[in-house]
């Protein structure tokens, strides 16, 4: 066999393990059943446009520190650009517009310090940040990983009022988590606001992508894996792992097979039991609990107008059904003002239709910026990811594989694997990392 290992799956996930073992001296060859790489982080061109599209607006935040590794090892790392500092821009529905605004000093002051000069909370709210904050700092506030605690409850225990969570805490949960407070871990949750807000004033920026998300590193991981003697194929889909004796022998591709080789699968947890062989999946809870793991969507409502109707570059957006906006006629330079807005979390919008979604988004955008108003809607584009995560609730801890799999040369990647993070870029890629390590440690 000409490769030491074969990769299912061309995501972050994938890419990042195939780059680490072509890093380490390996050839691997990456299978991707798309006509395209990038999985659920994608990008494409709109044919009634010409503007770069992704099939979400993505954040990537300072504390990445695996992915802007991955991005560093294949050259694009200049193509997402980082705040100096936290800055985030919280638009009302009445239009009024506040900003959280963290200073460059030793955390956790940097967020203390933004939380107290915001004009987005009131002085009730900002002491019970504050609280909960001091509180972070002093050690765990959740009783451990068997916590079945959901966010709400975490949060009202610790003190925080209803307009506080509704406002500001609700908001970060459903971005960072995809998921609504009232259904995801509160373990979780406290491990992602140690991560992303309290290590490091570094840590807690947010990186936005210059170009179309694609762009950012498809092409680029590709052409590592290749010029380290691998093969990455796009349209070649995996029908079947073959296992023998309890060993992954290699894969069955329909028309051929390719044996003696490792495999690591980086395909999401609902597209992993197509491709274990029957007895597997009956036999070895490993794989099968995995599979219970439930699905969160996002919906991505993209808009044109005629003139521009905002100057920032993105914003959060309080008590409406959207939740963020963002500007690609200023992140891209897309000369068709361009908007793009998120509904996270959202399972109880995802069967609404698409032209429901718009008349939502432009009434409430409308309220929000008078620009809105004046100007015409020139096109439109509603995307629907409805298996844009796994749900991180309480439960779903336990039932996230390691990459390490009972079936000798066969391991797992996939953001939801037991990364400990939720379903984030950044998850992917440790991910790969990790199952790249596995595999190097076990074959030496
Ligand atoms: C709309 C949206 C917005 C998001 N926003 C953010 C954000 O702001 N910040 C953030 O950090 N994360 C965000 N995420 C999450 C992030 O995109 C994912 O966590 C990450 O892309 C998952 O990567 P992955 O490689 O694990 O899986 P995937 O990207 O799903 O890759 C798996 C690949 O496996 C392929 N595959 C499946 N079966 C087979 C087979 N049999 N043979 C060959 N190939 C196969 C699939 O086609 C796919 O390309 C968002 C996700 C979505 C959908």
């Amino acid at each position: 066999m000409e490769f030491d290992a074969i990769i299912i799956g061309g995501g972050f996930a994938g890419l990042a393990a195939g780059v680490a073992l072509a890093d380490a001296g390996k050839r691997v060859c990456l299978l991707e059943q798309k006509p395209y790489l990038g999985g659920r982080a994608r990008s494409f061109q709109d044919p009634a446009t010409n503007s770069i599209v992704d099939n979400g607006q993505h954040l990537f935040m300072g504390c990445y520190h695996s992915t802007l590794h991955f991005l560093k090892t294949i050259g694009t790392l200049e193509r997402v650009k980082f705040q100096a500092k936290l800055r985030v821009p919280f638009l009302d529905r009445d239009g009024r517009l506040t900003h959280l605004d963290c200073p460059t000093l030793p955390s956790p002051w940097h967020l203390f310090l933004g939380v107290l000069r915001s004009g987005s909370f009131t002085l009730k709210q900002k002491l019970e940040v504050l609280r909960l904050g001091k509180s972070l700092r002093n050690g765990r506030t959740t009783n451990g990983p068997a916590n079945v605690e959901n966010v709400t409850e975490w949060l009202t225990r610790r003190g925080q009022s209803e307009g506080l969570q509704r406002n500001f805490w609700d908001l970060l949960c459903i971005a960072a988590m995809n998921e609504d407070p009232r259904a995801a871990s509160a373990t979780l949750f406290e491990r992602v606001l140690r991560l992303a807000l309290l290590s490091s004033p570094e840590d807690s920026r947010l990186g936005i992508a210059r170009v179309g998300l694609s762009e950012c590193y498809t092409a680029a991981a590709a052409a590592f894996i290749e010029s380290h003697g691998g093969r990455v194929q796009t349209g070649r889909g995996v029908n079947q792992l073959i296992v023998a004796k309890g060993a992954c022998q290699g894969v069955d591709l329909g028309d051929e097979t390719m044996e003696g080789v490792a495999v690591i699968s980086a395909v999401p947890w609902h597209q992993l039991a197509t491709l274990l062989p029957g007895d597997l999946l009956r036999d070895e809870p490993f794989f099968a609990v995995g599979l219970a793991l439930r699905a969160a969507p996002i919906i991505s409502i993209n808009l044109w107008f005629d003139a521009p109707v905002t100057d920032l570059e993105f914003a959060g957006l309080r008590g409406t059904t959207i939740q963020w906006l963002f500007n690609r006629t200023r992140i891209l330079g897309d000369k068709g003002h361009h908007v793009s807005l998120v509904l996270s979390g959202a399972r109880e919008h995802v069967s609404r239709s698409k032209e429901e979604l718009l008349a939502i988004s432009l009434r409430e955008l409308g309220e929000m910026l008078p620009a809105v108003r004046k100007a015409n809607l020139v096109h439109s584009l509603v995307i629907k990811e409805r298996f844009a995560t796994f749900s991180p609730s309480p439960e779903a801890d336990a039932l996230r594989p390691t990459a390490r799999t009972p079936v000798r040369g066969f391991y797992l990647a996939g953001d939801w694997t037991a990364t400990g993070l939720p379903a984030t870029i950044e998850g992917a890629v440790q991910s790969g990392y990790t199952a790249a390590k596995e595999f190097l440690n076990l074959s030496q």
